[in-house]
């Protein structure tokens, strides 16, 4: 595809495209010359000097995303080597697990596409109206590149509605599996590729589980908060830990359960909601040693940041009384919009009101097959503080 339209930037907007930064804000954009349905844009600063190609969607909140910032064709081959040079940096991570995040959106200069890839198998997310233009040009290259033996689209989050685009969730290539057994560091999991959230599983906590692994002790008693499919319960178990899931969701539980077995492990399952669970006191369950609070995104933007907070400063609350002195508590948000240093005033102000000290003993953050390049500050979404009850 060719630019059909140029968009020239209001004065000074140009330096941060030129620094690497993707997203163009209604605000920025001085002029739109020739046609005004979403396309490829060319990007010009306000003199009309060339700063790059961008999709453009004049509905979306980032009406502009860059996809190059050199004057080129975006077509199979842009994609070929954007997508070649995602997938050869994910080599190493695939020493350790079969299953991977093979594009990172934004993060891998490819604004808007998802993909993991579970055991060959792919599925993606398309986030974007250009993206969603371009199906023709990236849908054979992921196919080839990967090597994929299926692909399935579950384009089903609620940012789609933002692009002024449908949900969808359709066979691209093969016959993707209902769900899929996946390995990672020797322990076995389960995708729930065609039922579960998000692309089935998630990926970019590998690292924490895997630390988490290494921490605990024989014996410690581990309450893993928003549990999914026991990324983290399986982990704490195989280093043997005495475990107890929480999840709000049957079919979550349900597939952590086998997983359990199946890898030989002991885990305890309770299907609740984790915040009344804190709150009644884990059913007076005596005191742990860890405890993990995973909870899902609930705030991506900016305005419901607060119920974020709130949200965590609860759990946190009810956490601590849960915890043995010394015990460790490991918070996580997932959200860009719950920056770290405000997660951890809400986890302090939590211990206050509690009469009780934190210590921050370390931070964990998304695994490396989730890019977070320094030049888009967004991509840095998953944070977690790794705290310990003081004695
Ligand atoms: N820790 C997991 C990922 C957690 S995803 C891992 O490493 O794989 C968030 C989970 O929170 C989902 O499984 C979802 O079902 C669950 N969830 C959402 N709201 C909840 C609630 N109020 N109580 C308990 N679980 C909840």
């Amino acid at each position: 595809m060719t630019p059909t339209c140029t968009i020239k930037l209001e004065p000074g907007r140009e330096k941060k495209i030129r620094s690497f930064y993707p997203w163009v804000q209604k605000g920025e954009i001085r002029r739109v010359e020739g046609g005004r349905d979403a396309g490829l844009a060319r990007v010009e600063d306000h003199e009309g000097n060339f700063l790059g190609i961008g999709a453009y969607n004049p509905v979306s909140r980032f009406p502009v995303r860059m996809l190059s910032l050199i004057d080129r064709p975006i077509d199979s081959d842009y994609f070929r080597e954007r997508i070649g040079r995602a997938w050869s940096s994910r080599q190493e991570i695939l020493t350790s697990t079969n299953s991977v995040r093979a594009i990172s959106s934004e993060a891998d200069a490819i604004p808007g596409l998802i993909v993991d890839v579970y055991d060959g198998h792919g599925v993606v997310q398309v986030r974007s109206q250009g993206m969603e233009l371009l199906r023709d040009a990236w849908t054979p290259v992921l196919i080839e590149t990967l090597g994929l033996k299926s692909l399935y689209e579950k384009s089903d989050m609620a940012g789609r509605s933002e692009e002024g685009l449908d949900p969808v969730t359709q066979v691209l290539h093969g016959e993707p599996p209902f769900e899929l057994e996946i390995e990672e560091n020797g322990l076995s999991y389960l995708s729930l590729v065609k039922y579960g959230l998000k692309t089935g599983f998630y990926l970019d906590q590998r690292a924490a589980r895997a630390r988490l692994r290494s921490l605990v002790k024989p014996g410690d008693r581990v309450l893993d908060c928003f549990s999914y499919v026991g990324g983290f319960s399986l982990a704490a178990a195989a280093g043997g830990a005495q475990v107890r899931a929480v999840d709000i969701l049957p079919a979550a539980l349900q597939a952590a359960d086998r997983m359990a077995t199946k890898n030989g492990l002991a885990v305890d399952f309770v299907e609740s909601n984790a915040f009344e669970y804190l709150e009644a006191g884990g059913e007076k369950d005596g005191l742990y040693d860890w405890i993990i609070l995973d909870p899902p995104a609930i705030a991506k933007t900016k305005e419901k940041r607060d119920s974020l907070k709130w949200g965590i400063w609860k759990l946190v609350f009810h956490a601590i009384p849960m915890l043995k002195p010394g015990g460790r508590l490991v918070v996580f948000s997932c959200s860009y919009q719950l920056n770290l240093q405000t997660m951890l005033d809400t986890c302090r102000l939590a211990a206050s009101d509690r009469g009780e000290q934190l210590d921050l003993v370390e931070i964990s953050t998304q695994d490396t097959d989730h890019p977070a390049p320094l030049a888009f500050p967004e991509a840095l979404y998953l944070k977690g503080a790794w705290l310990k009850k003081r004695v």
